[in-house]
C-alpha cells in the first residue's frame, strides 16, 4: 500500500507507537482511526491531540473493529488473540506492527538494516553493532526496541547509512514483509510464552527476522535452536549461514583463538585464512556471554563490509548501560557487581558463569520460571546465597535439591532497607576473592519499580558497606 489517500486505517493502542503511527498516516492522506482499551486521564490527554489533527479517536474500546477499516497497525504488545484481530483477519485485512509500518514507509534509498532478536543480549549487541559501524564511519543509530522508535528513525531529518535494529519477539510477530541485510538470532530460551502461546510459536516469531536476508544470517553454535531457524528461513539467494561460537571457529564461523576473535567468515579462502578482529579485553566486560554478543556484533558488520580494525575500535568504545554486570565496587578484597538486569534465569545463568566463585542474591517475581538447571548449572561457583523477594522460596528449594552444602540466607522483608540488609548478609558469606553478585533471575516489581531501582538500591547499599570499613 503506497498510496494512503482515503484509506481506512485502525491504529490499535495509543502510546509509543501508536501516536507516531497515527500522526504519520494522518500526513499521508490516510483516514485513521485510534483504538485504545484504556480512557485514564492520559489517555484523554493524547487523544485530545491526535483529534486536533483530524485523527478519530475511540477510547474505552479497543475489542471492535471500526466500520469500513482496510488496514490495522498494531502496537507491538497486543496480544495476537484480541477480538479486533479476530475481526481484522475474518474479513481478510493485514495486520502491522510497528516495526512492519516502518519497513513500508521508509525510502526508496532507505538505509539497509541490520537486525538483532534473541532471548537476552538484545540491547547490549545492538550498541556494540552500532559503536564498530560508527568506527568504520558509517552514519548509524542503534534503534527499535531499544527504546528509539523505528517510525522515526525511518522517517526523520537525519540520514543513515545503515541501522542497527533491535527487534523484540513481539515486533517481529506483526512484521511479516520486513527483509533485513542480514540478521542475528542470540539465544533461544523460554519467555514471553504467556503471549506468544508456546515455545514452537516464540522461536517461530524470532525465525522471522531471517526471512529475505541478502547476506548473512548469524546463529549461535552454542544456540541449535538458532540455527534450526536459519535452515527454515526462506533467504535470497547467496545469502549465508554465518555461526558465532566461543571455541575455534570453523570455516563460514567467527570465535575465539588464544584469547583472540576471530574472523573465519568474511575472508578470503575460509577453508585456510582467518582474521583477527579484537582480543577478548577490548570487549567490557569480557564475561563469556558478552564475548558471544561481541561475535554476534561482529559477524553483523562484516556481513555489512566493515574492516577488522573498526571491529576493534567499536568494541573498545563501548560501554554497556548500566546494571548489566556493572562492577560498583572492591570492599576488603570482595567485587560487588551489578546485573539486576538479570530478569530470567537464561540472564542469569550467564551472569553467574562469569565468576567463580559467588555469593548470589536473587529473588523477586518469579513469572513462572523453574530454578532447578540454573541453581544445578550454577551450583559449583556458589560461596553462599542472599534471597530476596515474592517467590524466593521457589529458589530456596531449587538450591535445597541441587546444591545443599550452600548456606542461605532466607530474608523475609521487603521494605526500603531490605536490599541494605541483602549486602551485609553477602558480606557476611564472602571470602577475599569472591564476587557478590546481583542476578535475581527475577522481575523487580514486587520490591522495586524497575530493575534500574534495585540496581540502584544494590550500588547504594555496597557504598554504605564500603564507607563502614
Ligand atoms: P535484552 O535487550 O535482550 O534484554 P540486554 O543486553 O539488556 O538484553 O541484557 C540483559 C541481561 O541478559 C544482561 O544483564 C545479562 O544478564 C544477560 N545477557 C546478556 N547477553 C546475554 C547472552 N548472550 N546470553 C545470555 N544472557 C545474556
Amino acid at each position: 500500500m503506497t498510496d494512503w489517500q482515503g484509506r481506512h486505517v485502525t491504529v490499535a493502542g495509543l502510546g509509543v507507537s501508536g501516536i507516531p503511527a497515527a500522526r504519520a498516516l494522518h500526513a499521508r492522506g490516510a483516514i485513521v482511526t485510534v483504538v485504545n482499551d484504556g480512557d485514564d486521564a492520559r489517555a484523554r490527554e493524547q487523544a485530545a491531540e491526535l483529534e486536533a489533527l483530524g485523527v478519530t479517536v475511540r477510547l474505552g474500546d479497543g475489542a471492535t473493529l471500526p466500520e469500513g477499516t482496510d488496514l490495522v497497525v498494531t502496537a507491538p504488545g497486543w496480544k495476537p488473540d484480541k477480538p479486533l484481530f479476530a475481526a481484522a483477519r475474518a474479513v481478510g485485512l493485514e495486520i502491522w506492527g510497528d516495526v512492519e509500518l516502518a519497513w513500508r514507509l521508509r525510502g526508496p534509498d532507505a538505509a539497509p538494516w541490520l537486525a538483532i532478536t534473541g532471548t537476552n543480549g538484545k540491547t547490549t549487541t545492538t550498541q556494540m553493532l552500532a559503536s564498530i559501524l560508527k568506527a568504520a564511519g558509517l552514519r548509524t543509530a542503534a534503534v527499535g526496541n531499544i527504546g528509539v522508535s523505528l517510525l522515526d528513525a525511518v522517517l526523520g531529518e537525519e540520514e543513515y547509512d545503515v541501522l542497527a535494529v533491535e527487534l523484540s519477539s513481539y515486533q517481529l510477530h506483526w512484521a511479516p514483509s520486513l527483509r533485513a541485510h542480514s540478521a542475528a538470532v542470540l539465544n533461544l530460551a523460554p519467555d514471553h510464552l504467556d503471549w506468544h502461546g508456546s515455545m514452537e510459536a516464540y522461536a517461530a516469531d524470532k525465525g522471522r527476522i531471517y526471512e529475505g536476508n541478502r547476506v548473512a544470517c548469524v546463529y549461535n553454535v552454542a544456540d541449535k535452536a538458532t540455527e534450526d531457524l536459519v535452515r527454515e528461513a526462506d533467504v535470497e539467494e547467496g545469502c549465508r549461514a554465518v555461526g558465532f561460537t566461543l571455541g575455534t571457529p570453523g570455516p563460514s564461523q567467527l570465535g575465539v583463538v588464544d584469547g583472540i576473535l576471530v574472523d573465519r567468515a568474511f575472508v578470503e579462502n575460509r577453508q585456510k585464512n582467518a582474521q583477527e578482529l579484537a582480543e577478548i579485553s577490548d570487549v567490557n566486560p569480557p564475561a563469556p556471554h558478552n564475548i558471544a554478543n561481541a561475535l554476534a556484533a561482529a559477524a553483523l558488520a562484516r556481513a555489512f563490509g566493515v574492516p577488522a580494525a573498526a571491529v576493534r575500535d567499536g568494541l573498545r568504545a563501548f560501554t554497556p548501560d548500566a546494571h548489566r554486570i556493572a562492577h560498583v565496587a572492591d570492599v576488603d578484597g570482595v567485587a560487588y557487581v551489578d546485573d539486576s538486569k538479570a530478569t530470567n534465569t537464561h540472564a542469569a545463568e550467564a551472569s553467574l558463569a562469569a565468576y567463580e566463585s559467588i555469593v548470589w542474591i536473587a529473588g523477586g517475581l518469579a513469572k513462572g520460571a523453574a530454578f532447578d538447571e540454573l541453581v544445578a548449572k550454577s551450583a559449583k561457583r556458589l560461596r553462599g546465597a542472599v534471597l530476596i523477594g515474592a517467590d524466593r522460596a521457589l529458589i530456596r528449594e531449587a538450591l535445597a535439591r541441587h546444591a545443599p552444602e550452600v548456606p542461605v540466607v532466607d530474608l523475609d522483608r521487603t521494605d526500603t532497607g531490605a536490599m541494605l540488609q541483602a549486602v551485609q548478609e553477602a558480606k557476611r558469606l564472602a571470602a577475599p576473592g569472591d564476587t557478590v553478585l546481583l542476578a535475581p533471575a527475577c522481575a523487580s516489581m514486587d520490591m522495586f519499580t524497575n530493575y534500574n531501582k534495585r540496581g540502584d538500591a544494590f550500588a547504594e547499599a555496597v557504598r554504605e558497606l564500603g564507607a563502614g570499613t
